[in-house]
């Protein structure tokens, strides 16, 4: 009963916003200025969810980032060496993402994803050569889990009813107590799924919050669990277009200004600074940090973050360009998760292949072309490349790329609202129930404007 009530309550609000939204693109700016206004610090996803929903609620965003760009952790860039725009780090997004998507309709963006046909995970293990594909079934009843050839070689029925209990899994609870680590099953399922739900290896991983990711996704329905990727990069599908929208309702993010810090009076936020002046806060408007939890226990130092991150590196190779490979290539699986390598995921837009290496431990302090040169030999094998002559590439490490997602530091994120009045939290680390991941961070951005926007309203009253 109180799941339904909620699950109503998120609807009438994603309903009313992408009206608003709607509404709001058709007025432009026009009725901006007598809004009550929702100061943001920092545009990343978490951010620029929390700005087009505060606008569609009737709120006026002010966004501050303090970088000259969008996105923050998802993001694309020109890359000189290569001469393409690559990712920061390639990011799986499936169809179960309902936050995300309702951002992407609120921005008029919907098409800037491409959903993978059939919905599958194709897995090979470098040990032994041995190929399989992951496939969940079309209904809401998950019987590919009876059916062998679409599940894992090697994993008993019994390795898969754990699923079940994972998914009423305990806050406190690590996979390691449903799950036999020993069995193939770990290596072959568990572990490449905590990797990168989580970017936690499998043995220290929260069980709670994979539970959740499968019952959104794996558990629920082919089309909850189909890959989607973003063939012009992850800035043209989901940012650009984001910025463009608040651009466009005169609400445009300010870059280049950094939140310094926050003044605190009366039970409230009452001013922030950056380093172009004071922004008083007036009675009514609120504040939402969107920021990494470093930067949010550092402005308000009461609220505890937690404090382990861990890191993911992507190495963005450039095949040659010859055209009858180009051609092949297009043909070719757009991802596969590697086993028993140091390189966790591939995947091919056009001739760049994108390896991720997740929870990269001490393997992310080792120089650029050792990384490279490692894992190419397993990357050209999985292709079909030749693995001889390694070719151009670029490696980007994101040390901090998110939170490890362990049962200790689960407990640690922090609730979106504060005891301040018009204070709201928004990030993928805070307390969302959901893994670090842009629908995390996404659903935190929607649900703090929802919060700033009812603080707002019943200021008003
Ligand atoms: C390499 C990599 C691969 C990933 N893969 C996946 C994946 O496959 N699937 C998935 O769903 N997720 C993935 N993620 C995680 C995903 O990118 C993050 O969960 C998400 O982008 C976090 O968004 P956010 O808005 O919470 O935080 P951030 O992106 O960190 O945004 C915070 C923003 O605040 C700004 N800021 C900081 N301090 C200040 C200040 N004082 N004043 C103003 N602005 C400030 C920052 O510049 C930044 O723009 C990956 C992350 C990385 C790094």
């Amino acid at each position: 009963m109180v799941l339904k009530r909620g699950l109503c309550h998120i609807d009438w609000y994603r309903r009313r916003s992408i009206r608003g939204a709607r509404r709001m693109t058709e007025l432009g700016e026009a009725n901006m200025g007598n809004r009550p206004p929702v100061y943001i610090l920092g545009a990343g996803m978490a951010g620029l969810a929390a700005a087009v929903r505060a606008a569609g609620l009737g709120m006026r965003p002010v966004l501050f980032e303090a970088t000259n760009h969008a996105g923050g952790r998802c993001r694309s860039f020109f890359e000189d060496g290569l001469n393409r725009t690559i990712d920061n780090g390639t990011h799986l997004i499936l169809g179960g993402n309902r936050g995300l998507f309702t951002y992407l309709d609120e921005i008029g963006a919907a098409g800037g994803l491409t959903p993978m046909h059939p919905a599958q995970f194709p897995f090979r293990d470098m040990a032994d050569g041995r190929t399989w594909t992951v496939r969940p079934s079309a209904g809401r009843i998950p019987w590919w889990l009876l059916v062998p050839g679409r599940r894992v070689p090697g994993g008993r029925l019994v390795d898969y009813l754990a699923i079940m209990r994972i998914a009423r899994a305990g806050e406190d609870a690590p996979l390691t107590d449903f799950i036999d680590a020993a069995s193939p099953m770990f290596q072959r399922f568990w572990q490449p799924l905590a990797r990168a739900v989580l970017n936690t290896e499998a043995e220290e991983a929260s069980a709670a919050l994979i539970g959740r990711m499968l019952a959104e996704t794996l558990m629920k329905s082919a089309e909850a669990s189909r890959p989607y990727l973003a063939p012009k990069g992850l800035s043209a599908a989901l940012i650009d277009p984001g910025v463009a929208h608040l651009g466009g309702i005169g609400c445009a993010p300010k870059f280049g200004v950094r939140v310094k810090s926050l003044d605190f009076a009366g039970g409230r936020v009452g001013a922030l600074e950056t380093e172009t002046g004071v922004t008083e806060i007036e009675d009514g408007a609120a504040v939402i940090a969107a920021l990494p939890p470093g930067e949010t226990g550092r402005l308000i130092p009461e609220i505890e973050v937690p404090g382990r991150f861990n890191a993911i590196v992507n190495v963005h190779y450039l095949l040659d360009e010859a055209p009858e490979n180009q051609q092949k290539r297009h043909s070719e699986a757009r991802f596969l998760g590697l086993i028993g390598s140091p390189a966790h995921w591939i995947f091919t837009r056009g001739d760049v292949v994108s390896v991720t290496i997740s929870a990269a431990g001490a393997l992310a302090d080792q120089p650029a072309e050792r990384i490279a040169s490692l894992i190419w030999m397993d990357v050209a094998a999985a292709l079909g490349e030749n693995g001889t002559r390694m070719p151009r590439y670029r490696v980007v490490k994101e040390k901090r790329a998110t939170i490890a997602q362990t049962p200790a530091q689960n407990a640690l994120r922090a609730a979106a609202e504060t005891r301040f009045d018009n204070l709201f939290l928004a990030g993928d680390w805070t307390k969302t129930g959901l893994p670090a991941t842009i629908e995390g961070a996404v659903r935190s951005g929607q649900k703090a404007a929802g919060l700033a926007a009812e603080f707002s309203n019943n200021r008003r009253k």
